[in-house]
């Protein structure tokens, strides 16, 4: 397990994972602290093969360390291949997602139209546990 930033900051990603499909899947990241990090919120429709970015975000202190492009790839491994899509993007992150499209070779079309079930979804999350997939990637 290595979820160490690259300076020596140890965080917790827990995940709520959706209770149902498309539904959404929310990891917020911890310090040692307790204080929130860092959170994304995505979506998924294996049907459709579609997913979207719904919401990711950094507090200052954590920018610059690698750790959005870690949560962006964690979400790719719900849908590898599959059209991706993001919410409207602020300035910073249009840069952002440029550099994650050129990286990965996802979309993530800002605001783009995505499938009626993702559209539909509702809230609704199971309790968090420790996201397996982000304790388990190393850099
Ligand atoms: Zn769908």
């Amino acid at each position: 397990m290595d979820a160490s930033s690259p300076s020596g900051t140890e965080w917790f990603f827990l995940l709520h994972a959706a209770t149902r499909p498309a539904g959404f899947q929310d990891i917020r990241v911890y310090g040692r602290d307790g204080i929130s990090d860092a959170r994304l919120v995505w979506k998924v429709c294996h049907e459709c093969e579609r997913g979207v970015i719904s919401k990711i975000s950094l507090s200052p202190e954590v920018q610059r360390q690698g750790l959005g492009t870690r949560l962006v790839d964690r979400a790719l491994l719900d849908g590898p291949g599959y059209r991706w899509t993001t919410s409207s993007q602020s300035p910073d992150g249009r840069a952002f997602f440029r550099a994650m499209t050129a990286r990965t070779g996802a979309e993530f079309a800002a605001g783009a139209r995505t499938c009626e079930h993702i559209l539909e979804s509702r809230p609704g999350r199971h309790k968090p546990i420790l996201d397996r997939r982000l304790h388990r990637i190393r850099r």
